[in-house]
């Protein structure tokens, strides 16, 4: 039964649900494409630019780049190879291993990603009207739902604290054993720069 099927959809919240989830992928798509017919680049060099200036050097390799924005190495490799032409990034060689690199930016390319990084930025004037409680709804259906894509392996590479190894549950609340902090759904982080696989 298709959620693309009208009377399906019309008649059930489940699928409507889905559908609007599937209308709002698009305006991601759309944001970003403006901002890479600006610079010439793109969609996928912007976040690529973007996820490099915001993550740790093991982080800006081939293969976790690859897996992080599902793409073959051989897709990712290409366009690195384009940012590196355009001296938007420079590649680290690896000292044990000359086949493996790690990416800097440039001042040009942290440049563009000071341009391009606000992208969302409709997006988040929106949210940012909404009441609090339900925003705390909101955040903790939006993290449920990538936990449990995650656990289905549609996505990949999730940085959550709910497959932290720091992660545990104390007095029926969630708790993070490194920052010894009870979080609160609001908490809950998706991307975590102290993150450790459990
Ligand atoms: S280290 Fe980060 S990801 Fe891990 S439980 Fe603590 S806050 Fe969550």
């Amino acid at each position: 039964m298709s959620v693309f099927n009208l009377d399906n959809q019309n008649k059930n919240l489940d699928n409507k649900i889905v559908a609007g989830l599937e209308r709002l992928s698009q305006v991601f798509r759309i944001l970003l494409w403006e901002k890479a017919k600006e610079h010439s680049l793109s969609p996928l060099q912007i976040q690529l630019l973007i996820f490099i200036r915001h993550h740790s050097a093991d982080k800006t390799t081939v293969s976790y780049l690859a897996q992080e924005f599902n793409f073959t190495k051989p897709t990712i490799s290409d366009a690195i190879k384009t940012l590196e032409q355009k001296q938007l990034i420079q590649k680290v060689t690896n000292t044990s291993d000359a086949r493996s690199y790690t990416i800097n930016l440039t001042a040009a390319g942290k440049k563009i990603v000071l341009e391009t990084e606000n992208f969302a930025n409709p997006l988040t004037t929106i949210i940012s009207k909404a009441k609090d409680s339900d925003k705390i709804v909101l955040w903790d259906n939006i993290s449920s739902l990538i936990i449990s894509l995650n656990k289905l392996e549609v996505i990949s590479v999730q940085r959550t604290c709910f497959n932290c190894k720091h992660y545990s549950i104390k007095n029926k609340h969630h708790f993070c054993n490194l920052l010894d902090l009870k979080l609160l759904t609001q908490d809950i982080r998706i991307d975590c720069k102290e993150f450790e696989i459990a």
